[in-house]
């Protein structure tokens, strides 16, 4: 496999990153994902921009990614990824190697960049038959808006929902509903679509944002508004949204069914839309 290091294209065995790196020893560090369809890469500018946004964010002495396409688009030519159904390019920026300090490095201090791809196969079974989550404490930290390396609460929340025998576990914070560990999250009741707005708890993801444009094409009210748990447990559909779980229906949540514990009629409309989105049909 071919992977990116500051500016040069090797074999991922041979990347060689130094113990300093602040990514290595703070968590000092942010990262995209980006699908592929048949060599066609969904929604890169907004990709670039988020990864832009949050360099802005997070203070880095460069904010600017021009080269992040490029890097993409090499990565899956170098890989022979061109005529997969779909492939994932993984791309991350710390704020580079300095020894160990608090403070930040001497500005002259290059950022590490990293990135690979690989191919990427949806999760079928989950998508067409739906999947459970459970519920967790939001015990994360208070930027969840910026998509920053530091996962560890998402880690093992994702780990508790596997060890369920779920999907994905979903944050609430004070009673409300935020995201999953990796994926945004949507209810239907009453033929309306219902996501979380846009805070410091939420990822404003990309896979997040196509869906509401397609709700809005195909005439289904959107409303980012707050989601309880009740809510949530009383909804007709739910489901998860996000780069790798594309539209994932959730239809057990602690155990519980949701609706009728089959995926609904509006979330397989939306899976349809979203498919043709991405394989530009
Ligand atoms: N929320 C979190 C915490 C995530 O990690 C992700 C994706 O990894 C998402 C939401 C979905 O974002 P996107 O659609 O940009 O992949």
């Amino acid at each position: 496999m071919i992977a990116f290091l500051n500016g040069q294209y090797l074999a991922k065995d041979r990347v060689c990153i130094s113990p300093d790196d602040r990514g290595f020893l703070f968590a000092d560090g942010l990262y995209e994902v980006v699908r592929f369809y048949h060599n066609r890469p969904f929604r890169l500018r907004e990709h670039r921009q988020r990864l832009e946004n949050g360099a802005r964010e997070l203070r880095f002495n460069r904010c600017e990614f021009p080269e992040f396409d490029e890097v993409l688009m090499n990565l899956i030519e170098k890989n022979r990824l061109e005529k997969v159904e779909s492939a994932i390019v993984y791309f991350q920026v710390t704020r580079g190697a300095a020894p160990r300090s608090h403070r930040f490095p001497p500005p002259e201090t290059p950022l590490t960049v990293y990135a690979f791809a690989r191919e990427f196969f949806s999760a079928v079974e989950e998508q067409e038959n739906g999947a459970g989550a459970i519920l967790v404490e939001d015990d994360r930290w208070g930027h969840c808006d910026l998509k920053t390396i530091a996962l560890l609460p998402n880690t093992l929340a994702h780990q508790k929902a596997r060890d369920a025998g779920a999907v994905e576990a979903l944050f609430v914070r004070e009673g409300l509903i935020q995201e999953g560990t990796h994926s945004n999250v949507a209810v239907v009741k009453g033929g309306i679509f219902y996501t979380p707005p846009l805070t410091r708890h939420v990822l404003p993801g990309i896979t997040r944002q196509a869906v509401i444009e397609l709700c809005r094409e195909a005439d289904i009210e959107v409303k980012e508004a707050a989601i309880s748990k009740n809510f949530l447990l009383e909804a007709d559909e739910v489901m998860i949204i996000g780069t790798t779980v594309e539209i994932t229906p959730i239809v057990r949540i602690d155990g519980k069914l949701i609706g009728s514990g089959r995926p609904g009629p509006l979330t397989q409309q939306l899976q349809t839309a979203l498919f043709r989105l991405t394989h530009n049909m």
